[in-house]
């Protein structure tokens, strides 16, 4: 057994970035992460970040209400202003602890223009912005002194009279199962895009974290608001960065018409995502695609602008299209990237489990509301990250460990036991990838009642299917097999709030778009659906948005 101050779970931006506010306060601090930290999926993040400095003429406020606009006027204002008022010193933070941001021509943070949003605020490092930042944090938590377990794996969460006390995880690589006592626990364990087949995310974006706070007691919200993000490559799913538009890219139709000309005048292809990606399928839908796709094309930029400043979509298209963007265009459609739902939190990342913070994408402050903007979600990651370290640190100082002992791994280790003894026949990846195209059928771009319906009775049936999933491997070490059924069971857990959620919401808003009832209703519809685990059944309620400044109007683009 193993105690700590403050114990993080994952080892991305949001969750080295608390380490880091933790460890400054003062406290022990550990970080416990299922692949190196810097293989996180922060990683993987390309076109940038955004803050609006005010020695750029830009105004928080400016950048607040582009994202309530963006949000579909469901993100939480107060939330808002904090994520914008705080973003030009975490930006400047992390410059001076050594991320390279690119510079224009006066030497000075350089800008880029993203979706959504009407100023060029988009810090960037060429197009690997998130393996940028994420490197320097991991240098920064090593110098400050947190200890990182790697690769090891959290199978639960331990609650003791509606506490969290800890966790059980297990050491992937021997297979040891431990029980470690926190007086704060932050989830930090990221996002669950592979609930989605194909997906932008990494294959260990599994939802574990949402599931995990889930069945310790904490409640989860807007988790039917799933991004579908406009330009992701043909038959892989894998992403071309919105930085391309935001370097001037043009969508193209089957007949070479700019159609974005005609759906949004004025923000073009760099309306909010739910806008573009929309318009894309429509395109299809109505026979003006090509094979499932349209056309991303950047071939007036030229190639050396492509090579400086887009060099990593480059070879990715290369790669996986087989297609040269300086020299043809790219054939992308619309595919799942982002939940902007997860562990209802509030600004100092307290869920409604005492001990039990979160914070990055697993988290739900709302300050995504219906539609993420681009580049707003590393910033979430940051400020809410270092907020939760901070309160989370406070806390630690302030409490003592709940009285726990290993006996507390004991439902994990026979769990475990009874995975391994299991001698029916499912495959995991089977199901996962059923449960994957199911959730792209029933709730993707454009959702319906009846093909909801559908979609929900299909998950029952993979839910009773995951029951007799085959461990093949018995062995301890980096038992992947292993892993990747114990992921299962989250991921599903995960699939049945998103589609309860959705089936929910009576009304089309943000990336929620139903065309049997496509306005918004915010008579009836202006708050969150929050899920919480009733006997292994989700369980809905609401809560109001909060509105400070920004009265909602119709959206337009
Ligand atoms: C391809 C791509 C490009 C993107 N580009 C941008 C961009 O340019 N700008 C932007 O703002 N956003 C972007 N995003 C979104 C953004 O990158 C993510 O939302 C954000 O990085 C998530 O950070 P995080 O710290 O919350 O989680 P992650 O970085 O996903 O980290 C999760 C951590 O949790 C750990 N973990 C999970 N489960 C367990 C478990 N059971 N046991 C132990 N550890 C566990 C993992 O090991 C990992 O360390 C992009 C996303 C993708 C997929």
């Amino acid at each position: 057994m193993y105690d700590h101050d403050v114990l993080i779970i994952g080892a991305g931006l949001a969750g080295m970035r608390a380490a880091l506010a933790a460890t400054e306060a003062g406290v022990n601090v550990a970080v416990v992460s299922k692949v190196h930290p810097v293989r996180s999926h922060s990683n993987a993040a390309q076109g940038g970040i955004n803050a609006a400095l005010t020695d750029r003429g830009d105004d928080w406020r400016d950048h607040a209400y582009d994202t309530i606009k963006g949000s579909d006027f469901l993100g939480d204002q107060d939330a808002i202003e904090i994520m914008c008022r705080e973003a030009g010193d975490e930006v400047i933070a992390m410059e001076h602890m050594g991320a390279i941001f690119n510079r224009d021509e006066e030497g000075r943070l350089g800008t880029r223009n993203f979706g959504g949003q009407r100023q060029a605020r988009t810090f960037f490092v060429a197009d690997f912005t998130g393996q940028a930042l994420l490197h320097v944090l991991y240098e920064q938590i090593v110098k400050a002194g947190a200890l990182v377990y790697e690769e090891w794996f959290v199978l639960s969460l331990i609650e003791r009279d509606g506490e969290c006390g800890g966790v059980v995880m297990m050491d992937i690589r021997t297979g040891k199962i431990e029980v470690v006592r926190a007086k704060a626990v932050i989830m930090a364990a990221g996002g669950l895009g592979r609930v989605f087949e194909p997906s932008t995310n990494a294959m260990i974006c599994t939802g574990d974290g949402m599931s995990l706070a889930y069945k310790a007691g904490a409640s989860l919200m807007d988790m039917e608001m799933v991004q579908y993000h406009p330009t992701t490559l043909k038959g892989s799913g894998v992403l071309i960065s919105e930085a391309a538009r935001g370097e001037g890219a043009y969508l193209l139709n089957s007949e070479n018409d700019r159609f974005m000309l005609k759906y949004a005048p004025e923000f073009k292809e760099l309306a909010s995502r739910d806008v573009v990606s929309r318009c894309e399928q429509t395109e299809i839908n109505e026979g003006r695609g090509i094979d499932g796709c349209v056309l991303l094309d950047v071939r007036h930029l030229g190639e050396k602008y492509i090579s400086e400043r887009l060099s990593q979509i480059r070879e990715l298209a290369m790669d996986f299209a087989n297609v040269d963007m300086a020299k043809e265009p790219v054939p992308i459609m619309p595919g799942m990237h982002y939940q902007m739902g997860g562990v209802k939190a509030n600004v100092d990342g307290e869920t409604g489990v005492p001990g039990l913070y979160a914070a990055g994408e697993v988290a739900c402050v709302s300050v995504h509301g219906g539609n993420r903007l681009g580049a707003n979600s590393l910033l979430d990651t940051l400020v809410f990250g270092r907020r939760s370290g901070v309160h989370a640190a406070e806390r630690a100082k302030n409490t003592s460990h709940l009285s726990i002992d290993d006996s507390a791994a004991k439902p994990d280790r026979e769990n475990i036991e009874r995975l391994l003894l299991n001698d029916k026949n499912e495959s995991f990846g089977k199901i996962r990838f059923d449960m994957g195209t199911a959730m792209k059928e029933h709730f993707g771009v454009f959702r319906e009642n009846s093909s909801m319906a559908e979609g929900i009775s299909k998950l029952s049936l993979i839910k009773e299917r995951a029951q007799s999933v085959y461990v093949a491997d018995k062995t301890n070490t980096f038992n992947t097999n292993l892993l990747f059924t114990l992921e299962l069971g989250f991921m599903i857990e995960c699939a049945e709030t998103i589609a309860s959620s959705a089936f929910d919401r009576t009304e089309s808003r943000g990336a929620h778009t139903r065309t049997d009832m496509p306005d918004r209703d915010d008579e009836n519809w202006l708050k969150h659906i929050v899920v919480s685990d009733k006997d292994g059944k989700p369980n809905i309620s609401y809560q109001d948005v909060v509105i400070t400044d920004w009265t909602p109007t119709v959206r337009q683009y």
